[in-house]
């Protein structure tokens, strides 16, 4: 019945996850889930309101706009200059998305035809890997490396790949590793996107989800990047607005003209109301971002100290609420959740969930309360590792 896109689709491990949670919880056990990256906190009031006003005026029950709402946008471009100095033309050079995952999964349709190449990380979010093979390409795997601070070493891709290669996905701050990039490195990106005519997509999720006055620095503000590249900023995890859907691509128009005429084929846009909320969002004091960055600061400092206590020493991560801890000796990453789970009734994800690189770790989400990530970490004490 299904496609063969549909059935060469990896078994999906997350469901397997979900599954096994469920029996344990089914048996009583009171689960600590730091499973999801998905905040835990409401999204802020006056986002909320702001949207209750839109949704009340009948003026954004009729379709949107395709590209999104031209104020939406100049609202996104008016955001860049001020937290990162870039310089956009919302016309142009900006694009609402309805979710940064629904722009992940739509670009290569833009770029690449049937057997060209999109360069996607591993361990990564999967939908890179995915969306490039439903537009019916070969995703060819950057691994990334501890011995690389988890940067894709450019050198070590074939240079048959390197030929065919149309797209390259990167996510800095890093998802599932908490990894972070500097400047320099974008440099280098920028060149080799240059030298070998590739688009480079920078989905940057967690942009503004960093600590002890670590920023990250923007792909799109070094040299040449808007030759070459756009970013995918989302307000899913910025403002805790996951369930809304929405996030905005910004950079070279050429790219983002190609994903316009990609959406404007499939889907009709997203919903004015949650677009002027998402102004509301942009546009207001950020104090609401820096209060929760301070609320995954304390919780990521509880999780490493009691995860130091059981002699798992993990460097703490400046940006996005992840942990990403090495497994004990004697377990691979797939057997230490499955202790976690059923001996001491925490979820954590696997790092094989995010691809072969991903063995040998375990992914903590920082979406649970101090007490919480208190409990569990009293928990894993009690463990026979
Ligand atoms: C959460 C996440 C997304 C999805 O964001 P939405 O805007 O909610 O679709 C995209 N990329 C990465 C790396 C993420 O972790």
């Amino acid at each position: 019945m299904y496609s063969d896109r549909i059935n060469s689709l990896p078994p999906y491990l997350f469901a397997t996850i979900d599954e096994a949670k469920a029996a344990v919880k089914a048996k009583g056990v009171d689960v600590i889930d730091l499973g999801v990256g998905d905040p835990d906190q409401p999204t802020p009031d006056h986002i909320v309101e702001s949207m209750c006003d839109a949704v009340r005026n009948p003026e954004t029950h009729t379709y949107p706009s395709y590209t999104g709402m031209m104020s939406f946008r100049k609202a996104a471009a008016d955001w860049c200059k001020e937290t990162r100095g870039l310089d956009l033309d919302p016309a142009s050079e900006t694009l609402t998305l309805i979710g940064s995952k629904e722009g992940v999964a739509h670009i290569p349709l833009a770029f690449i035809n049937p057997g060209d190449i999109a360069l996607c990380p591993d361990p990564a979010y999967p939908v890179y890997k995915i969306g490039t093979e439903f537009a019916g390409g070969e995703a060819h795997i950057m691994p990334l490396l501890a011995e690389n601070d988890f940067l894709p070493d450019f050198d070590a891709i074939p240079k048959d790949k390197l030929a065919k290669a149309k797209l390259m996905f990167l996510n800095y701050p890093n998802n599932p590793t908490a990894a972070t990039a500097d400047k320099k490195f974008f440099e280098e990106v920028v060149q080799f996107a240059r030298d070998n005519d590739i688009v480079v997509i920078h989905d940057n999720a967690y942009s503004e989800m960093t600590y002890d006055g670590y920023k990250a620095p923007s792909f799109l503000s070094v040299d040449g990047a808007m030759d070459v590249g756009i970013e995918l900023y989302s307000l899913s995890k910025t403002y805790n607005m996951t369930g809304w859907r929405l996030a905005f691509a910004v950079g070279n128009k050429d790219i983002i003209a190609g994903i316009g005429k990609v959406k404007s084929n499939i889907d009709s846009g997203a919903f004015d109301a949650v677009q002027m909320a998402g102004i509301t969002a942009l546009s207001s004091s950020q104090q609401c971002v820096a209060d929760m960055n301070k609320i995954y600061e304390e919780r990521r400092d509880t999780l490493l100290k009691g995860l130091k206590e059981l002699g798992i020493d993990v460097k703490p991560p400046k940006a996005t609420f992840y942990v990403w801890a090495p497994v004990p000796e004697g377990y691979d990453s797939m057997g230490f959740s499955k202790l976690l789970l059923e001996e001491a009734g925490i979820v954590a994800t696997p790092g094989v969930g995010f691809g072969t690189y991903g063995e040998g770790y375990i992914r903590f989400a920082l979406t649970r309360s101090v007490e919480r990530i208190n409990e569990a970490v009293e928990r894993m004490s009690k463990l026979k590792i």
